[in-house]
């Protein structure tokens, strides 16, 4: 399919929003046809950006996330936009491991897991300002998948 297709999401920045933000997506990716695998790996992807924004961009104060998502290419690509605190060292915050909230049983592994689970991962951030998290993954062409 080379149809470009966009939805964009708007809700508050509350963890009972999560599983909400998750399943529209998930039903929004159903027209590529994913395989029930590559539907968990978005889904995982989608959750920790989305938790990021709540917890690390507004520190649980309640403001706005907004997730575009738009198709192309076989292709899904996701952005995850906060107006929050941003982050001072994209590069830092990147790396496995590493958490601003160590006391708040976080292990620093949501960059990492987003990388993994999705094709490109990219962010810009800047501090005061907010963080925007875009991601993509190509859906493999999926004719005739149930056929032997
Ligand atoms: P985990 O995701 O494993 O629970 P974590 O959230 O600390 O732990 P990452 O998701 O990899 O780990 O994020 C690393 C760090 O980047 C965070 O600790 C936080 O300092 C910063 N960060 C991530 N997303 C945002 C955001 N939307 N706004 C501000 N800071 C962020
Ligand atoms: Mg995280």
């Amino acid at each position: 399919m080379n149809t470009e297709n966009e939805m964009k999401l708007e809700f508050d920045s509350r963890s009972c929003n999560e599983g909400f933000a998750r399943v529209s997506v998930a039903a929004f990716l159903t027209q590529l046809n994913p395989t029930l695998e590559e539907v968990a790996d978005v889904k995982t992807a989608l959750s920790e950006a989305v938790t990021n924004a709540i917890i690390h961009g507004y520190e649980g104060k309640v403001e706005k996330i907004t997730i575009t998502c738009r198709i192309f290419d076989q292709t899904i690509e996701i952005e995850v936009k906060d107006h929050g605190v941003g982050i001072e060292d994209i590069r830092r915050a990147m790396e496995p491991l590493f958490t601003t909230k160590q006391d708040c049983e976080r292990a620093g592994m949501g960059f990492s897991f987003m990388e993994a689970f999705m094709d490109t991962l990219e962010v810009v951030s800047s501090p005061g300002k907010g963080t925007s998290v875009k991601m993509t993954k190509k859906i493999l062409h999926t004719d005739n998948r149930y056929e032997r």
